[in-house]
């Protein structure tokens, strides 16, 4: 391919993706039902289109063409019975010498989509290990932007909690306090409640834990501390669980070598939350189908 000629040009992707952001989202197949459904779509297309906002790019599209674009591309998939996984992304247009990629510059959009296997339900669970390189300071590089900058961060913290034998990393921030982990959010729960570090502690205003807080009050009746999280909160927890689109909510049993509950299996709560999950994102239930986008059958070829 001639330099010239590229449509997305390979200088766009290699240094100026620094000022790209992502989402990553999820559609179920709805078994209840016969049909695909994105789940919370429109929100996840808005914290993108806010991320590139953050970064001074500017999109020409607005969520709904987004969500409208998503369930088109995964519409023309013959999908039935599978899970898909969606990947909306946004970098800076035109050529790019460096990473410097100036303000007002236009965001090309690009969405891609591939079959995930979900693990709602398999009885999965890991073990956590706080991580020996802190969370990045959320004043110098906003934890609220999903950019793709912002993961090196949490891929030297995954190495790390690997090469230590552990499963995932949990971050703490400057003031020695649990932040999140490399791709999810976390939550712990002692005497009943839930608690759950603040987004001023620096985490991603995540929308698993926006609609796990939701099915814990509505579903559950529990309550839900959103506050600082000392360390020792960990070791100390009754259970705790990892939550974000990729994880879903994913029990966790050991931290630091400390055992949380039982060390082998899920606390009683989690599991409770991750069957309302699956209950919800799948459409066995219709009380939040306003956080569905139905996507049409494919045509039958
Ligand atoms: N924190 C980080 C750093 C993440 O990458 C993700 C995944 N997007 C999450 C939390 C969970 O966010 P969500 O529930 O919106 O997927």
């Amino acid at each position: 391919m001639p330099w010239e000629e590229a449509t997305i040009h390979i200088s766009s992707v290699g240094h100026a993706s620094v000022s790209a952001a992502f989402e990553g989202v999820h559609s179920y197949w709805s078994e209840t039902r016969g049909a695909l459904y994105g789940f919370r779509f429109r929100d996840h297309m808005q914290r993108l289109l806010d991320s590139l906002r953050l970064g001074r790019l500017e999109p020409e599209f607005d969520a709904d063409a987004l969500v409208a674009a998503a369930a088109e591309l995964l519409a023309s998939w013959d999908s039935r019975g599978k899970d898909l996984y969606v990947r909306p992304w946004g970098f800076a247009r035109g050529t790019h010498k460096e990473q410097m990629v100036p303000r007002g510059t236009p965001a090309e959009i690009a969405i891609e989509t591939w079959e995930f296997e979900s693990k709602l339900g398999r009885g999965r669970t890991c073990t956590l290990a706080v991580s020996s390189w802190p969370r990045f300071n959320p004043g110098a590089s906003p934890a609220s932007m999903k950019v793709f900058s912002n993961y090196h961060n949490g891929r030297l913290g995954n190495i790390d909690a690997q090469a230590r034998g552990a499963d995932w990393p949990v971050f703490l921030n400057g003031a020695g306090n649990v932040t999140e982990s490399s791709g999810s959010c976390i939550a712990l729960v002692k005497g009943g409640r839930l608690i759950t570090p603040d987004l001023a502690s620096g985490v991603l205003d995540s929308i698993t834990r926006n609609t796990l807080f939701r099915l814990a009050e509505d579903e559950l009746g529990l309550s839900v501390e959103t506050r600082p999280v000392e360390r020792t909160e960990l070791y100390l927890a009754d259970e705790i669980f990892l939550m974000g689109t990729a994880a879903e909510v994913l029990p966790a049993v050991e931290v630091d070598g400390f055992p949380i509950g039982d060390g082998k299996t899920a606390g009683a709560i989690t599991q409770a939350l991750e069957s309302c999950y699956h209950d919800t994102v799948r459409a066995v239930t219709d009380k939040y189908d306003a956080w569905l986008t139905p996507v049409p059958a494919a045509p039958t070829r």
